[in-house]
């Protein structure tokens, strides 16, 4: 249910991103290019069916194709918002939902604080959330989620640990998280190292 996206375009990428000199606009460039690039891989399995047909440009008459799936695409505030822009570039018709969760700074526990999603028919959701620290929010979210009734979840990250990986398959066994790296721990301010930093802030230019 862990799916590592080990592309050499996307761990340069990221190295990029890593750099504490990356100006915030080049940050949100190359995240935006991440996204893109690992929507290939967490829809590469989706399937298609014929909706009438069209015609080519050299007068052959094909088949035209849709996805069986709708897709819903939901950043977990504020970040993921950095991440779902690539995302939703690449799938334009989809519709977003938010969830707004951040984590206490004494207790690293989440708080909900906001959930606004679009009325789909059994979509498939694809949640963006660039760190998974202790895994806490992206857990919470997806609770969240399961509680109103939508049922087939992906995770989209950026960097991790195995920790925060662990806890949000454990408690989310049907899961399936794309990530771009999984790195060695958390310092005791629960920041991943070597990681990047903040994504928000630097994402946003809130350092
Ligand atoms: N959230 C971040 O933005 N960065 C970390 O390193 C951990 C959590």
């Amino acid at each position: 249910m862990l799916h590592v996206v080990n592309h050499p375009l996307i761990q340069t990428k990221l190295n990029i991103m890593r750099d504490e000199k990356t100006h915030c606009r080049d940050f949100r460039q190359i995240l935006d290019e991440i996204a893109s690039l690992m929507t290939f891989e967490v829809f590469k399995d989706l399937t298609v069916h014929n909706k009438g047909k069209i015609v080519t440009p050299t007068g052959c008459e094909i088949d035209e194709i849709k996805l069986d799936k709708d897709l819903i695409i939901v950043p977990i505030l504020r970040a993921g918002i950095g991440m779902s822009n690539g995302v939703v570039n690449m799938l334009p018709t989809a519709k977003i939902g938010h969830i707004g969760i951040y984590r206490d700074e004494k207790t690293l526990k989440p708080v909900e604080y906001f959930c606004k999603m679009p009325h789909v028919e059994n979509p498939l959701v694809l949640l963006c959330d660039p760190m998974v620290a202790t895994g806490g929010s992206a857990s919470d979210a997806i609770s969240l989620l399961e509680k109103r009734g939508f049922k087939d979840i992906r995770l989209l990250c950026l960097v991790g640990v195995k920790e925060g990986i662990d806890k949000i398959l454990k408690e989310h066994p049907n899961t399936e998280i794309y990530i771009a790296a999984v790195d060695e721990k958390l310092n005791d301010k629960g920041y991943i190292l070597p990681g990047l930093g903040d994504a928000g802030d630097r994402i946003f230019g809130t350092l």
